[in-house]
């Protein structure tokens, strides 16, 4: 039989180490990144360099492979629906076009009857002004944020003119939470209550960025089990095939609410690769492959660090690691203030 080849849209670590576990299954990956610099390139099998809204590549990428995933979720909706109708896109485009959309992704939830944070939409500058409930609060780009990008944090009305928003986008606001702990949920779903999920996984953000991530995470049995629960709801109600994850807030009186969900791998997961006997990467590509599922066995408790800026460079400098360490540098070559460089994975 031929190999499979896996098309990726994407070429950041992720797409990277999806690439790794491709080849891990002897999955051959063709990767398609708008970046000429993309780090994915070194570990995938082809790269193709295009814009994402480039009708040819598009259409010469989707004759090239069998199936099609992504690593991130701003991709064109076009894009995706035009890749569907020559190979199968997984998860599905319509999945991405909701999760993407930070209202339509909030709705969603709460229709669930899953707690999501207090929020609503906001079309311009005077939709802001009576809402001083919502205070103090983020004000969110409901589209393309990430790492905080995209995000006002406002205590109160009079702050909103020194902040210089570019009202030609849609934005919602967000109260804000007391913040106990954030933790996420990673589930790989195959098929109808077919699915495996990891453990709760204890997150520490900073300046919005995930700096530290472990397992196992310092909850309650009632949380432990609620996060893991509504995280199957929401994959089986999305019908999704692949990897998800699912971000936690919990409160100061343990109240537990979903924050987002990403329909892709996820950084607070990278553990997952030295700490199970599946990563979260492998399961992605064992489910849209259609492969084998494997049920899943920890190996270890762990805790990953992300690498941010020039905080590589020690690391690259040959710094001794003991045998419990694990360091995967994405070999980006321009080094910038709050770009994730590399993580370090301790099993514990
Ligand atoms: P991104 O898409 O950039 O990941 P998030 O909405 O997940 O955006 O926000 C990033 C981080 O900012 C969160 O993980 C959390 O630490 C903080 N944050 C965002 N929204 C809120 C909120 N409503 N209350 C408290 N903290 C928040
Ligand atoms: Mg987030």
């Amino acid at each position: 039989m031929s190999k499979i080849i896996l098309g990726i849209l994407g070429g950041g670590q992720l797409g990277s180490m999806l690439s790794i576990a491709a080849k891990k299954l002897d999955i051959e990956t063709i990767i398609y990144c708008d970046d000429s610099g993309a780090p994915a390139q070194n570990f995938c099998n082809e790269f193709i360099n295009a814009p994402y809204n480039n009708k040819e590549k598009i259409y010469e990428f989707a004759k090239k492979v069998d199936v099609i995933t992504y690593e991130f979720e701003n991709i064109p909706f076009e894009s995706l629906n035009e890749l569907n109708k020559l190979k199968t896109v997984l998860p599905k485009p319509s999945i991405n076009r909701l999760i993407q959309h930070r209202l339509a992704e909030k709705d969603f939830i709460n229709k669930l009857n899953i707690r999501t944070t207090r929020y609503v939409q906001i079309e311009n500058k005077d939709d802001l002004l009576p809402l001083g409930d919502f205070l103090p609060g983020i004000l969110k780009t409901t589209t393309m944020g990430y790492d905080g990008k995209g995000q006002y944090p406002i205590n109160d009305i009079n702050q909103i003119e020194k902040l210089n928003i570019d009202f030609e986008k849609e934005y919602i606001l967000e109260k804000l939470v007391k913040l106990k702990k954030e933790i996420s949920v990673i589930i790989t779903r195959f098929d109808n209550n077919k699915y495996e999920i990891y453990e709760p996984i204890e997150n520490i953000h900073q300046d919005q960025i995930l700096r530290q991530s472990k397992i196992p995470a310092e909850i309650s049995k009632k949380l432990f089990d609620q996060s893991k629960e509504w995280a199957i709801l929401i994959a089986e109600e999305l019908k999704y095939v692949g990897t998800l994850c699912v971000e936690f807030f919990i409160d100061r009186n343990d109240n537990l609410y979903v924050n987002e969900i990403a329909p892709r791998v996820h950084n607070s997961g990278h553990l997952t690769i030295n700490a199970f006997n599946v990563s979260q990467f492998e399961n992605h590509v064992r489910a849209v492959c259609s492969l084998e599922q494997i049920p899943l066995k920890k190996l270890s408790n762990a805790e990953m660090i992300n690498i941010i800026g020039n905080q590589i460079i020690p690391y690259r400098q040959n710094l001794k690691l003991n045998d419990n360490q694990f360091l995967f540098d994405y070999l980006k070559k321009d080094i910038k203030e709050k770009r994730k460089m590399g993580h370090l994975t301790t099993l514990k």
